[in-house]
């Protein structure tokens, strides 16, 4: 027992070394483990519970705007992958392929899916003939590999957990609707859901997905400075179409290709809300997305039977009050552990609210309340506002982490207007620069060997404006986000 109680709180401490506290909270929180083919993961019980939460709030939100689910296969022909041009270009060096099945070699190699592009828009090219056929909108929530060379726990591992959304459209017009629609939901599942703000924007050319017009994109940035691509939305415009001949009759009996957009969200967003929110103490989760949001911690002595009897009353009543936040309750009632042992437990696991229980919060009918944002000081309340007061305090803790990510954002992210300051950024502190850019892929490019910073988007909210390129000074009209990113 005494070693595991040194084990558990030897996590690397948040403000030495960022990567190795990042790794050593996810594996003893109990979310995930390294899997035995290097770059793979286990996402545990607690780890997929809160993935969970997730997909039911995403989920949700597909279907009130008349996307459905449905499931194509995981194996997609070479033959077929090679029917669109830059798509195949774009996804070659991650392609995992299967060659040999059930003990043969196959008579054509099979990708294993690093996205489901062309197995869904080969199937979309017999539903779809008429006006009368569209739109389109399915969604998938599968796995997909991508045969990385660096990998990190959630934010990059070969095979990884999501949704990919697939539409076609008549037109254009609608189409582009449905990829900003999609990132709105993402930026609601980051803002209300993670407390992450983020920046919505479009991709350069250089950084668009192969095979898109354009991609559109959710950045955040995290405490280090460094940007991570949250999730992205794709204008297919009718390149897929074309390379595979989804066409219908428009309403005056003239033959079109569809329109197309791609969307997807992935377990990485989840690293993101580790990266963001955690701290030297272990994970902290947002309330609405927290796998357990309550922590009963029963203090042992004289009467256990008079504390633990009032730990489950607590539990039943939470368990049964109606609430607007997800998770479980649960009791932290593991008698060989100490009290302190337990507490740094809930904390590393990051549950929001923890409540102490010794024989006076019996004698008292009183509940005492922790939380594990340190900022909120404990408070008492009589046991009749126990349901009342949790729900108070969830919407509380769920603001205030937003406030706080809103603080980091506005430290990290800093007008630039010249390239001496903006190499000096990249050096020390890092974080969003917003400069001026004239859209040549050639600085775009040079400012990336010398900085290591990339163009994240150019901002939905980017006014067009007057400027000099921070770079090569030539006349530029918008602004762009740079950054190091994961
Ligand atoms: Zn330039």
């Amino acid at each position: 027992m005494a070693n595991k109680q040194v084990e558990k709180n030897s996590i690397t401490k948040k403000s030495e070394n960022v990567s190795d506290w990042y790794a050593d909270v996810i594996i003893q929180s109990g979310l995930a483990d390294y899997g035995p083919v290097r770059g793979t993961m286990i996402l545990k019980p607690y780890g997929y519970a809160l993935w969970e939460n997730v997909q039911k709030a995403l989920d949700a939100m597909f279907k009130s705007g008349g996307v459905e689910n449905a499931y194509f296969p995981m194996f997609i022909p070479m033959s077929l992958f090679n029917k669109e041009k830059s798509h195949i270009e774009g996804f070659s060096p991650e392609l995992a392929v299967v060659t040999i099945g059930g003990g043969e070699q196959l008579s054509e190699p099979l990708a294993v899916r690093p996205t489901s592009e062309m197995i869904m828009y080969q199937e979309y090219a017999k539903w779809i003939h008429s006006w009368r056929d569209l739109p389109v909108k399915i969604n998938q929530w599968n796995n997909v590999v991508r045969w990385e060379k660096r990998t990190y726990l959630f934010l990059r591992t070969l095979e990884f957990l999501w949704q990919e959304g697939h539409c076609a459209h008549a037109t254009h017009e609608e189409s582009l609707e449905m990829v900003l629609r999609a990132l709105d939901w993402y930026r609601q599942i980051y803002e209300d859901f993670y407390a992450i703000p983020v920046v919505l924007g479009v991709k350069s050319q250089s950084e668009k997905f192969a095979g898109a017009d354009s991609t559109y994109t959710v950045e955040a940035i995290m405490p280090d400075g460094k940007a991570l691509q949250a999730c992205t939305s794709h204008d297919l415009g009718q390149n897929f179409s074309k390379a595979l001949s989804i066409s219908f009759q428009d309403k005056n009996g003239v033959s079109q290709y569809v329109w197309q957009n791609s969307w997807g969200f992935s377990t990485r967003s989840l690293g993101a809300l580790f990266l963001t929110h955690g701290d030297d103490s272990g994970l902290v989760l947002p309330p609405k997305v927290a796998p357990i949001k309550v922590a009963i911690i029963p203090i042992f002595g004289k009467k256990d039977d008079q504390v633990l009897k009032y730990c489950e009353k607590i539990k039943q009543t939470l368990t049964n009050s109606p609430s607007a936040y997800p998770g479980r309750i649960e009791i932290f009632d593991d008698s060989e552990k100490s009290f302190g042992w337990r507490v740094n437990e809930a904390e590393l696991k990051g549950i929001p609210i923890k409540i102490a229980v010794g024989i006076r919060e019996v004698q008292e009918k009183a509940i005492s309340y922790s939380f594990r944002l340190f900022a909120m000081d404990n408070k008492i309340s009589k046991f009749e506002d126990l349901p009342e007061k949790v729900e108070q305090f969830l919407s509380q803790i769920q603001n205030q982490m937003f406030e706080n990510a809103k603080t980091i954002l506005r430290a990290n992210t800093h007008l630039v207007d010249n390239y001496e300051e903006f190499k000096e950024r990249m050096l020390a502190g890092k974080g969003f620069l917003r400069a001026f850019w004239c859209e040549d892929v050639g600085c775009e490019q040079k400012i990336k060997e010398e900085t290591k910073a990339t163009t994240r988007c150019r901002s939905l909210d980017e006014k067009e404006d007057i400027g000099k390129c921070v770079y090569c000074g030539k006349s530029a009209k918008f602004r762009w986000y740079f950054a190091q990113a994961y």
